[in-house]
């Protein structure tokens, strides 16, 4: 599972400690391993005075290096005027990115506690003044962590290294803070913190090696460096079943969004990978504005730029597909309802059939209301799998989450459903898991209808 291969992966490193001296014999090399291994940036965090200075001129030797300054709450008691002074004065510089590391440590309590919370107050006044997110150590100081992030009105940063509970990292995330993993989710005892990585929401992970310290296993005990992240990348993919290539896209992404990196991908893609499928992304036009809804929120999923500025001809969707064999299916399923374009989804699919490939359609179920006709014998032999979102237990529940502009829409998509199962082999339909949800009874529904009931986690696409 933790095998590491010699392809480059374009990670980001979001924390690692550059300038310290377990890397005076061999910085250069550290350095150019990354490289080697594909990454697209690195940040080093200053943790003192003079560490700040150490990294801001790492960041200015390389292009791929970025600096994050500040001051570790181990030395929060050596902080002084002339150092908040500097690091204001370092924070307009364009290679700095984030101030930090900052926060509270009540492990090992270098500095006295109430110094340290004081310090960490300016970090963040800093932070807000200079625009920049603000990278957050916390170690054993859940409540005054979380009380001064809140006092504090920050809403953009990281907790890193993370290693709290799932109410901290709630917390946080209601607070619109990233939490960036490290080596220890690979360790055996870690079962809390997995737990973790496998559910956070794609748009708030950020990963890290925080080298020179905590290797991943394999490699635990020895020194740590960037090009170890791979390993702690591949052990999160796999815990939450998606690719390396996945992982490494949906938190590169983050990393740049939030810091401010390098460039975002600029054009919506029409056919995008996620796993071993191939997903068509053909309208942002929908009958429904649910609540849950990732558009609302991001133009991306799992990193990939989705929001189109104008919808696809068939032409273009079959030159992105490329060879639809190669996937175990083409799923029809982008920003919108895509039967909202029944003539291409139909044309399509049977150029995919053609050439071999497996067929799904994702939609909420409103065919028939749209096109104000039965739609599904259309589809027979062209459509190998469907997946309708049944979305609620009742009209008023369904009504409430999804907006849709039909009346009775829930109770066409029940029909929906029990017709599609004369017309295409394999039909389930689909609920997220909300408040006001009835799971149980989402469950019989899909019973009398004769179809498995798909669960899915809020924001959770793909
Ligand atoms: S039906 Fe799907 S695409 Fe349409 S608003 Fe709801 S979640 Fe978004």
């Amino acid at each position: 599972m933790t095998e590491k291969d010699n392809r480059k992966v374009p990670l980001i490193d979001t924390h690692c400690h550059l300038d310290m001296s377990e890397f005076d014999n061999d910085r250069e090399d550290v350095i150019a391993r990354a490289k080697d291994t594909g990454f697209e940036a690195l940040i080093t965090a200053g943790s003192d005075f003079d560490s700040a200075a150490r990294a801001m001129e790492l960041a200015t030797r390389h292009d791929f290096i970025y600096a994050a300054i500040g001051v570790h709450p181990h030395d929060a008691k050596d902080f002084s005027d002339e150092i908040y002074l500097d690091l204001v004065s370092r924070s307009r510089n364009r290679k700095v990115v984030a101030i930090g590391e900052t926060g509270l440590d009540y492990h090992y309590d270098h500095s006295p506690r109430d110094v340290q919370r004081e310090v960490f107050r300016k970090h963040l006044r800093l932070a807000k003044e200079a625009g920049l997110p603000v990278i957050v150590h916390s170690r054993e100081a859940k409540e005054d962590t979380m009380a001064i992030l809140a006092e504090s009105g920050i809403n953009q940063g990281v907790l890193h290294c993370f290693s709290g509970d799932l109410d901290m990292a709630e917390q946080a995330m209601s607070m619109g803070l990233s939490l960036s993993l490290a080596g220890p989710v690979t360790f055996k005892k870690s079962s809390r913190l997995r737990e973790i990585a496998r559910i956070i929401p794609d748009d708030y992970l950020l990963i890290e090696t925080d080298a020179p310290y905590l290797s991943p296993e394999p490699l635990r005990g020895r020194r740590n460096e960037p090009s170890y992240l791979e390993y702690t990348a591949r052990f999160i993919a796999d815990l939450r079943e998606i690719s390396l290539d996945d992982l490494a896209r949906i938190t590169t992404l983050n990393a740049k969004r939030l810091f401010g990196i390098g460039t975002l991908p600029d054009r919506a893609e029409i056919a995008y990978q996620i796993r071993d499928s191939l997903y068509l992304n053909i309208t942002n036009r929908c009958t429904n504005a649910c609540s849950f809804c990732v558009k609302f929120r991001s133009d991306f999923v799992k990193g990939h730029r989705l929001r189109l500025s104008q919808e696809p001809t068939e032409e273009e969707i079959t030159l992105s597909i490329g060879d639809p064999s190669l996937y175990k299916e083409v799923v029809f399923c982008g920003y919108g309802e895509p039967l909202e374009r029944l003539d291409a989804v139909k044309d399509v699919a049977r150029w995919i059939k053609e050439r071999g490939g497996r067929v799904r359609i994702n939609t909420n179920g409103h065919a028939n209301l749209i096109h104000k006709r039965d739609i599904l014998p259309e589809l027979k032999g062209l459509v190998d799998s469907i997946s309708v979102s049944l979305d609620a237990q009742d009209e008023a529940t369904y009504n409430r989450l999804c907006k849709p502009v039909f009346k009775n829409a829930h109770a066409e998509i029940i029909r929906f459903i029990r017709q599609a199962k004369e017309f295409i082999p394999d039909v389930q339909a689909t609920v997220v898991e909300l408040e006001g949800v009835d799971i149980e009874k989402c469950r019989e529904i899909a019973a009398q209808l004769g179809v498995k009931l798909r669960i899915r986690k809020l924001d959770v696409v793909g």
